[in-house]
């Protein structure tokens, strides 16, 4: 019986931890600085990526991999990590810039757009479906927070200028979705 409650408390905790927002503090040290440029809300939107690196399976691997990015993206010269948002293989919703802030992740495109990346390479490899689920989660908590308009336009990066990214994998997935615009 105890071992029955204990097995459906942590059921109900990953079930929780999946429906949300996993907060920066939780894997990077460094806070955002008060100085990054704003994105006026809400924005029309979405631009879906890939970051194009190894998938990570647990929440200690995609923080691991969420570090990596940022590191990246600082050698890059970007602000901080690009993304607003990052997608892990465990099926959590990890926060990289957040809602607010411009990102750098598509020239052109940043002061209009949040965008989302899926942590691993989908030129290659199939999104899984929790991952596809937490996208979806994410957006309905982007529309909710009034983030992004009801009637936004979801695309991948590749849309917006000659790049593989988001991966033609993860870009077969984003036509099933609602929102999902050809331009
Ligand atoms: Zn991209």
């Amino acid at each position: 019986m105890k071992l029955l409650l204990q097995l459906s408390l942590l059921t109900l905790g990953l079930t929780l931890a999946l429906g949300q927002i996993v907060p920066r503090s939780s894997w990077c040290p460094v806070p955002l600085s008060p100085r990054l440029p704003r994105l006026a809300a809400p924005v029309r939107l979405i631009i879906i990526h890939h970051t194009a690196t190894r998938q990570c399976f647990n929440p200690q691997q995609c923080q691991q991999a969420l570090k990596n990015i940022r590191a990246d993206h600082l050698r890059r010269r970007f602000r901080d990590i690009g993304y607003n948002f990052l997608i892990g293989g465990d099926g959590r919703i990890y926060e990289g810039l957040g809602f607010g802030i411009r990102g750098e992740h598509a020239p052109n495109y940043n002061s209009r757009s949040i965008g989302i990346a899926f942590i691993g390479n989908f030129q290659v490899g199939l999104p899984p479906a929790q991952m596809m689920q937490a996208a979806r989660t994410l957006i309905s908590i982007a529309v909710q927070r009034r983030q992004v308009v009801p009637k936004y336009s979801l695309i991948g990066h590749c849309q917006t200028k000659a790049t593989a990214c988001p991966g033609i994998h993860l870009l077969n997935e984003l036509r099933k979705m609602s929102g999902y615009r050809r331009i």
